[in-house]
């Protein structure tokens, strides 16, 4: 059960003090509290774990600085969508607002090879109104031999470019804990020039302790990419594991699934789960088409793989998308094959566009038939 208290609420209120102590009589509940803080006030939440069911919501709506009461299921306690629950599905950073309505694209360098790539990719992006994009420091490899990233020593140089060239976010993904404190000092010792969303790649998913970790701060969003060899639930318990810990600024990845029978695509696309997750919880839903996908094939018309499914994942009503970019794919020393060219930005842009205004016309219509 979730209480939701009035807005700005004092703890040393005598109306606060007086549902605590009601609350601490209370035998076999545990209690927690989520402080959400946002630019205009402060969301109390006090969520009640145990047998609540001999609890009434109309008691626990009679308390003063109760405002509303959820009585919520066993899953995705934080994160799902439970009855007459109006909680916030949409989240605020760095000055952009994520959430089930919005749209946001991530376009960038799979990882981060070079300044001069970095900065070429920054610069188209912000020569057609981008804002946002993706950038890997820290790169989990298949194979110990490969690339793993130049980690922390590339920070500075990337966020200072980010600032030059206003990108307001760059989701990077971490493989570790130490990972958030390098890009936090990184962004002190450059003065905070961009944002971060800290990206959770597929084969972490289910890295609890990593996940706890990135839930226990609140500074930055969380991109969790869903595993891709467990089920949609597995994966949706993984984002509940952030939000539990007290980060509900996530946003869930889609991403492919690994199995055969994508062949001959990189993974199976997944797409179709964007209005799934979409109903079950309260998460922006990302879609991923390169690591979908993972090659430049295209149809007979010369309309790339990758395009079509991100229109499918759009026009589905996807909320970001995070695709790989490259000044010149050929010489990136992670995922060049499925990147798409500087050149080929505006035409990416056009396309979504379109997908997005088919989806919004799906909306309108539903809208009149209900
Ligand atoms: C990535 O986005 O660079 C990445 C490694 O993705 P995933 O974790 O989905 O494989
Ligand atoms: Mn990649």
């Amino acid at each position: 059960m979730i209480l939701i208290l009035k807005p700005n609420i004092e703890t040393d209120s005598h109306e606060y003090k007086q549902l605590m102590a009601q609350l601490n009589s209370l035998d076999n509940i545990q209690i927690s509290l989520h402080k959400e803080v946002g630019i205009q006030q402060v969301l109390t939440e006090i969520y009640l774990v145990g047998n609540t069911s001999l609890l009434s919501l109309e008691d626990m709506k009679s308390f003063p600085c109760v405002e509303n009461v959820v009585r919520v299921s066993e899953e995705y306690r934080v994160l799902g969508r439970h009855k007459d629950d109006n909680r916030p599905t949409s989240f605020n950073y760095n000055g952009l607002h994520f959430g089930q309505e919005t749209l946001h694209v991530f376009a960038g360098l799979c990882a981060i090879d070079n300044p001069e790539h970095v900065e070429l990719m920054m610069k188209a992006l912000q020569e057609h109104g981008q804002v946002c994009t993706r950038m890997g420091a820290y790169k989990p490899r298949t194979n110990p031999y490969s690339f793993q990233g130049h980690g922390k020593k590339c920070l500075p140089y990337v966020f200072e470019l980010a600032g030059k060239y206003g990108i307001k976010i760059i989701a990077m993904e971490i493989t570790h804990e130490v990972h958030i404190d390098e890009i936090k000092e990184a962004l002190e010792q450059t003065g905070n020039p961009t944002g971060i969303m800290l990206q959770i790649g597929t084969r972490n998913t289910q890295n609890f302790e990593l996940l706890k970790k990135v839930g226990r701060q609140q500074e930055f969003p969380v991109l969790l990419k869903r595993g891709f060899g467990i089920t949609l639930e597995e994966s949706l318990n993984a984002a509940e594991y952030l939000a539990s810990e007290g980060n509900r600024k996530v946003i869930f990845g889609l991403r492919g699934m690994k199995t055969n029978m994508g062949d001959p695509h990189r993974n199976f696309v997944d797409f179709a789960h964007v209005p799934v997750v979409k109903r079950l919880t309260r998460m922006p839903v990302c879609i991923d088409p390169s690591h979908s996908v993972g090659t430049r094939e295209a149809d007979p018309d010369g309309i790339l793989d990758v395009m079509h499914v991100i229109a499918q994942g759009v026009i589905a009503g996807a909320n970001m998308i995070l695709v790989d970019f490259h000044p010149a794919p050929g010489k990136a020393l992670v995922d060049g094959p499925q990147a798409m060219t500087l050149k080929e930005l505006p035409y990416f842009l056009e396309d979504v566009r379109i997908a997005r205004q088919a989806y919004e016309d799906r909306l309108a219509l539903i809208k009149r038939y209900q």
